[in-house]
């Protein structure tokens, strides 16, 4: 049994052993003095010495001389429980050292106290420790030299690294920041809540790593924009603290706000664009040099240029400036600056063809922030269309005005034309009573004759003066102007300078229209004369031209009285000396001249006036100094031809009873004498109504009555009224002075009135009159 037992415990051992050999690290028993009493193969391996050599030996001897005290030192702490490992490294039998970990741990065995140790062998170990700090320096050389902050915190928020920059950035120094610095004193006081929150965050485990701005603030108080990359630190699994890099944004910052204010600036050139875009007009800009720029480009103000051109042109050149308005624009240029009054100016820009535009400039001078004139800034409007109904609307009140004043003068004219008719009544009559009763060797003859003839002057211009105030009674027919033109042009042809050539362009077969031809006549020469002696001095063109039209719209608006029907439009233009506006005013004014006292009365266009307006009919003109004159006259065309009035043959003498009623005495006083001599009986009265009261006694032997017009009480068609009741059959003859008021178709054919006579009343219009109404071949009512 014992020797069963030994024999187990030689196996136990020797597999003991066996397992001691296989260990890699160096194991060694020591007894309590300190002698080595086993090694294993590894440690006789290593330190080079046999099992022998080494047991019996103190385990000290194993380690350097110098240390070994340390060793002691180090196993009696471990022994003590206050150390775990001794760090002395062994020597070999050659004297080198194998540096270990040694670890001991105090047993029995075979019932002695021992120790049992255990060396590991940490020459890789150290170096890879080695090489580790090595790494951990460049590390922290890079880290110290980095130009961000960069720095490390403990869970508390202790600073527990800073690079120079994170002191520095912060206005701290190095040494301040490693005086257990909270990180949270960077932060800004309203700030440093939210940073503990993301740490802790990160503390929790819910992010590793996050980034975040804050305003941070300097030592010094002052602050910035910063932002904050952060990561937490991991020791062993657990949190440990925070590495953080962060950031300027200072200029990040003011890049954003630079790029958010080009933006807003961006959107606002774009709004301004879009702005003046829909202005209806051009806004420009002229600068200091006086250069313009057109910001908005309306279509209608570039016409046919170029943009280049057109801002070349405006301003600069002036070129596209109508001549007549560069003064008004030159002079804004130069005196827009002198205060900070802005101009609306009014003046044509010309286009290619000619043709030019109204425009009215709206412009501000424009200041420097030192308050030195620096342009002009505009807006351009075409008032084109403003600026010609205004012109038509001034045209047409001029006319306006003009007809209105030439019917007051008219009526004026007339009523003087009237009295002077009455005055020369007599004079003429008396004058050829005179005449017919003298021998022609008589010397008195002579002067009865220029008596006559000077009363003869004096009734001719009354009847233009009449023609002109239209108080001129007319015979209207038809009447073709081409053959008058032609007729008053071969009566003018002798006056007419060689330098002076007629062209015409005149339709043939125009229509006709309804006027009296010699006042036709009158209007072509008048016309035809005042063009004569416009071009008298420089020669030129006349040119006549007569066409079939019907007045257009604008026209109708300009002459009112024109009615939507043909007319013929008969235009007489010269090359000459033309009018001025002044001038133009007037022409139409009886009297009114420019020429010297044998060449014009002045009553030439007041006639034609009269003429054209009596047949419904319009006269304008157009004139330019030194260019000529155009007159245009629209008269209404007949379409149907009126029968022509039979010719009655004159009769010499005759007989029969006459009532005769003047207001006038001289006239009846001339008449008592006059109608005798021409064969008939008078019965004269100054009262239409003893006239009246004449006829009602009697009424059978009065052959004609021969009354005034115009009387107190009665007038002469009231009286041929009465005395119409009593015998239908009697015939009248109306003598008007001044006709103005009667409607030509009005009196005639009734009551008898078959005729009037036009004061003064010349001798034989007065026997025809009279013979023809009384003849009974002829029949009282044509
Ligand atoms: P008169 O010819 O006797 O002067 P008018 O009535 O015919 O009188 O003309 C009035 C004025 O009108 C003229 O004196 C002249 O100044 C102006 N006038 C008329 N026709 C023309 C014309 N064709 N060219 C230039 N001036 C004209
Ligand atoms: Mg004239």
């Amino acid at each position: 049994m014992q020797a069963r037992h030994q024999e187990e415990i030689a196996a136990a051992r020797s597999n003991f052993e066996l397992l001691f050999d296989t260990i890699d690290d160096l194991l060694f028993i020591v007894d309590k003095e300190g002698k080595v009493i086993h090694t294993n193969e590894t440690t006789q391996k290593r330190l080079g010495y046999s099992a022998e050599e080494i047991h019996g030996r103190h385990v000290l001897d194993f380690h350097p001389t110098d240390q070994r005290d340390e060793a002691k030192a180090n196993v009696e702490a471990m022994l003590a429980g206050k150390g775990d490992t001794c760090r002395v490294p062994l020597q070999t039998a050659e004297g080198t050292l194998i540096p270990v970990e040694t670890r001991i741990t105090a047993a029995k065995l075979n019932n002695q106290p021992v120790l049992f140790g255990i060396s590991r062998d940490i020459s890789e170990r150290l170096l890879s420790e080695q090489s580790l700090t090595e790494s951990e320096q460049r590390f922290r050389q890079l880290t110290d030299n980095l130009p961000l902050p960069l720095f490390e915190i403990n869970t508390e928020g202790i600073v527990t690294y800073g690079n120079k920059k994170s002191s520095e950035v912060f206005g701290y120094t190095p040494e301040e920041f490693a005086d257990s610095f909270s990180i949270f004193r960077i932060a800004i006081p309203e700030e440093a809540q939210k940073a503990q929150k993301n740490m802790a965050i990160m503390a929790r485990g819910e992010r590793s790593s996050n980034n975040h701005e804050y305003t941070a603030i300097r030592k010094d108080g002052t602050t910035f924009p910063l932002v904050l990359y952060s990561s937490a630190i991991i020791t062993n699994g657990r949190f440990s603290g925070v590495r953080g890099v962060s950031v300027d944004l200072t200029d990040v910052k003011k890049a954003e706000e630079t790029i958010r204010n080009m933006a807003i600036k961006e959107r606002m050139v774009r709004e301004f664009q879009t702005l003046i875009d829909n202005i209806p007009g051009a806004v420009y800009r002229i600068n200091e040099e006086g250069k313009t720029t057109i910001l908005s480009m309306v279509k209608e103000f570039l016409a046919d240029f170029s943009k280049e051109e057109f801002e070349a042109g405006l301003f600069e050149s002036m070129e596209l400036i109508h001549p007549e308005d560069r003064r008004i624009v030159e002079h804004s240029n130069r005196t827009i600056g002198k205060t900070t009054a802005s101009a609306t100016l009014t003046y044509r820009i010309v286009s290619r063809g000619g043709a030019f535009r109204w425009v009215e400039d709206r412009r501000t001078p424009a200041f420097s922030s030192k308050g030195e004139f620096s342009g002009i800034d505009g807006i351009l409007f075409d008032i084109t269309r403003r600026v010609k109904t205004q012109e038509e609307k001034d045209a047409l009140e001029s006319r306006l005005r003009n007809t209105q004043r030439l019917e007051t003068i008219g009526t004026l004219a007339g009523g003087i034309a009237h009295d002077f008719n009455n005055i020369l009544t007599p004079m003429l009559g008396y004058a050829e009573m005179g005449l017919s009763s003298l021998a022609e060797e008589d010397p008195l003859h002579d002067y009865f004759n220029e008596i006559i003839h000077a009363a003869e002057r004096a009734k001719n211009l009354v009847g233009q003066v009449l023609t002109f105030s239209r108080a001129q009674e007319s015979q209207p027919t038809t009447v073709h102007i081409p053959t008058i033109i032609e007729e008053a042009l071969k009566l003018l042809r002798p006056s007419i300078p060689a330098t002076i050539t007629i062209q015409r362009d005149i339709d043939a077969a125009a229509r006709n229209i309804l006027a009296d031809p010699s006042q036709i006549h009158q209007v072509i020469v008048n016309l035809a004369a005042n063009a004569f002696q416009a071009m008298e001095e420089s020669g030129g063109i006349l040119s006549i031209k007569l066409h079939e039209m019907v007045p257009d719209r604008q026209l109708r608006h300009l002459l009112p009285t024109l009615q939507k029907v043909t007319h013929i439009h008969l235009s007489i233009t010269d090359t000459g000396k033309g009018m001025d506006e002044a001038t133009l005013e007037r022409i139409f004014e009886p009297f009114f001249t420019t020429k010297s006292v044998n060449k014009g009365t002045g009553l030439g266009l007041s006639v034609v006036h009269g003429i054209i307006t009596s047949y419904k009919g319009e006269i304008t003109v157009e004139s330019s100094q030194g260019k000529g004159t155009t007159f245009h006259v629209y008269l209404p065309v007949i379409e149907d031809k009126l029968v022509a009035k039979p010719e009655v043959e004159p009769v010499q003498g005759g007989n029969g009873n006459i009532l005769f009623v003047d207001d006038e005495q001289a006239t009846v006083t001339m008449m008592k004498t006059l109608i005798p001599q021409l064969g008939f009986t008078i019965e004269p009265f100054s009262s239409p109504q003893k006239a009246l009261e004449r006829y009602h006694e009697n009424p059978g032997n009065i052959d004609l009555l021969i009354t005034d017009l115009t009387m107190p009480g009665m007038t002469g068609i009231e009286l041929a009224a009465e005395t119409h009741k009593l015998n239908p059959d009697l015939p009248v003859i109306l003598i008007t002075g001044y006709d103005k008021d009667i409607e030509l178709t009005t009196p005639i054919n009734r009551y008898g009135i078959s005729r009037f006579l036009k004061k003064p009343v010349r001798r034989s219009e007065l026997a025809t009159t009279i013979n023809e109404v009384i003849s009974p071949h002829n029949p009282t009512a044509a």
